[in-house]
């Protein structure tokens, strides 16, 4: 295995990304408990339910570029060239 490496950003590739817990689950991928009974009878009910917010990632990274979904970075985005001076 290789040393720690830098999590770069998977859509600019050039910018470190700042992990971020997910608020619905606190970092857990898991929020909610379903066991498949319509009324549950568990007596330590635990979450089992996949986060919808994070998917059960627990969290995403937050690019510091803040490139958009296309990776480009706002301030390198070129400006819209549709209007061509003559
Ligand atoms: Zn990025
Ligand atoms: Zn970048
Ligand atoms: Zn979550
Ligand atoms: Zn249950």
């Amino acid at each position: 295995m290789s040393t720690l490496e830098i999590e770069l950003c998977q859509r600019c590739r050039c910018c470190e990304v700042s992990w971020e817990a997910c608020d619905l689950c606190g970092g857990e991928g898991l929020d909610g408990h379903d066991c498949g009974e319509d009324t549950c009878c568990c007596l330590y009910p635990e979450d089992n339910e996949t986060c919808h917010q994070c998917d059960g990632a627990g969290g995403w990274g937050i690019c510091f570029g803040r490139c958009d979904s296309k990776g480009v970075h706002e301030v390198e985005r070129p400006a819209s060239r549709d209007t061509l001076p003559m």
